[in-house]
């Protein structure tokens, strides 16, 4: 058991009492192994669809104890990396209906915040994407003339004037993106919220419960936990970027690391040399970012710049004090009014990573076994609309979300053992060679 109150300001900021831990033999329909926004909402739209469904969650820790309960909050419709990266790995037909469904989800996910009345800072603030350099910002030019190209709208582009209105900062080059339909939100309130409106269903969620072995046959899964088992017709691995822990899944992903620090709430002062009125969620458009945002109680939360590849063996890489050095840094050079600014907390953990970077959806050995995984770190709100497509692939239905190109599309392995490192190590690598020559924040 790990003490999940340190993995972010977001899980120790309210009290948590965990649920059961899994005791003794369990037959379920369905059993969903991991307790973040997908294995949650999966259970939820599963639960919408057939109420009689016998669902159980499996939680190794607590729900949200992964990326759902540390992320910075965005909901956002980024999904992959960006939509030209999109077009050229999938065509420009794939790089529209991915942004479509990104679009979708954030809709979803406001729409489920407002029905159920789920209580997590919700703000629908909009998106700026921001460049800090010449070259980044040439670079996005060509990006939203590529996004319009397609035809998708609601993103456009405000002069360099009007982003200065919204945000300031003096290393911000050129205009930028500006897209409405985003907002931030407090990730563990909203994880904890899903958590009851489950519990008010009688969806059991046991934590504290690592499934330690999975075997398939004989018209049913087992799963292995310290002290009981589930057997289930259905099984969701909604593990993320643990997923290579399961073998049918240990080539496809790997665990990324990102990290974030958080200020004390900022005085009138500090935000009046921002502005910042509109709260937006910014990003700069270097290739290992910087994302930021304030907090309900105006603190100011910054995350990005590098990240940490672990091994694959050791889930063991979420601290990194350099990193956090580094954003701390950069918090002063972006916004020079916070240069006394006092920093609160500092956290990171794991995103996961196929090789091209995209969302994949399908079939674990088996079409009993379903997995989602690959959002990397931009899975708030599409990991919601997942949750949707995983019950359409749970109850055997043919969809327009079963139909999307990332649901059971081919997932280009990572060469195993040490060899997948490597390579993810050689990405890495070239992204932050080509910030330090590009951008001015190096
Ligand atoms: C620092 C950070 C910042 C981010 N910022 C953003 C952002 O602003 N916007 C955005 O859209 N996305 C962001 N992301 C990504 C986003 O958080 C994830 O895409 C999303 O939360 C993934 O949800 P999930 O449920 O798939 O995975 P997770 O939340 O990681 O859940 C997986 C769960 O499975 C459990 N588990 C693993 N193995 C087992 C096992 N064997 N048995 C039982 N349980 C198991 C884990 O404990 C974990 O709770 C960020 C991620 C990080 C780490």
């Amino acid at each position: 058991m790990t003490d999940f109150a340190r993995k972010s300001f977001w899980l120790a900021d309210a009290p948590y009492t965990a649920g059961p831990v899994l005791e003794g033999d369990l037959r379920v329909d369905v059993a969903i192994v991991g307790g973040g926004f997908t294995g949650l909402s999966a259970a939820y739209h599963l639960h919408e669809e057939d109420p009689g469904l016998r669902i159980a969650i499996l939680e190794s820790e607590v729900v949200g104890y992964g990326a759902s309960g540390r992320n910075a909050g965005f909901s956002m419709t980024k999904i992959g990396m960006m939509h030209s990266f999109t077009a050229t790995r999938f065509g420009k037909t794939k790089a529209k209906e991915a942004h479509l469904y990104a679009d979708r989800a954030v809709t979803l996910l406001k729409g489920l915040v407002e029905d159920l009345a789920l209580d997590c800072d919700y703000e629908h603030t909009g998106f700026l994407w921001v460049a800090t350099s010449e070259k980044y910002s040439e670079r996005l030019l060509k990006e939203i003339a590529l996004v319009h190209r397609l035809g998708i709208t609601g993103i456009n582009l405000i002069d360099h004037s009007e982003l200065m209105g919204r945000v300031s900062s003096p290393l911000y080059r050129g205009p930028a993106w500006w897209e409405p339909n985003t907002g931030i939100l407090n990730p563990a309130k909203l994880v904890r919220e899903w958590r009851r409106v489950l519990d008010t269903r009688g969806v059991p969620i046991y934590e504290n419960t690592p499934v330690t072995g999975m075997t398939t046959g004989h018209g049913a899964t087992q799963l292995f936990t310290p002290a009981g088992t589930v057997t289930a017709d259905k099984v969701v691995l909604a593990t993320n970027a643990w997923s290579h822990q399961f073998a049918p899944l240990a080539t496809r992903q790997v665990p990324v690391w990102t990290y974030i620090v958080l200020t004390e709430p900022l005085t009138d002062t500090q935000l009046d040399s921002i502005g910042w009125r509109g709260r937006e969620g910014v990003e700069d458009f270097r290739d290992l970012v910087h994302y930021y945002r304030l907090t309900a109680d105006n603190r100011l939360l910054i995350g990005g710049r590098d990240v940490a590849l672990g091994d694959g063996r050791s889930m063991d890489f979420d601290d990194s004090p350099e990193t956090w050095a580094r954003l701390r840094d950069d918090v002063r050079a972006i916004f020079p009014g916070l240069r006394d600014v006092e920093f609160a907390d500092a956290w990171g953990g794991p995103v996961s990573a196929t090789l091209d970077m995209f969302p994949a959806i399908g079939y674990a050995g088996s079409q009993d076994v379903i997995y989602s995984m690959g959002c990397v770190g931009h899975g708030v709100s599409t990991t919601h609309l997942n949750g949707q497509a995983i019950r359409d692939l749970v109850l055997e239905r043919d969809t327009e979300l079963t139909d999307v190109f990332f649901v059971n599309r081919r997932v280009i392995p990572f060469p195993p053992g040490g060899l997948g490192h490597k390579v993810a190590e050689r990405i890495a690598g070239f992204l932050r060679w080509e910030d330090r020559r590009l951008d001015v924040l190096g």
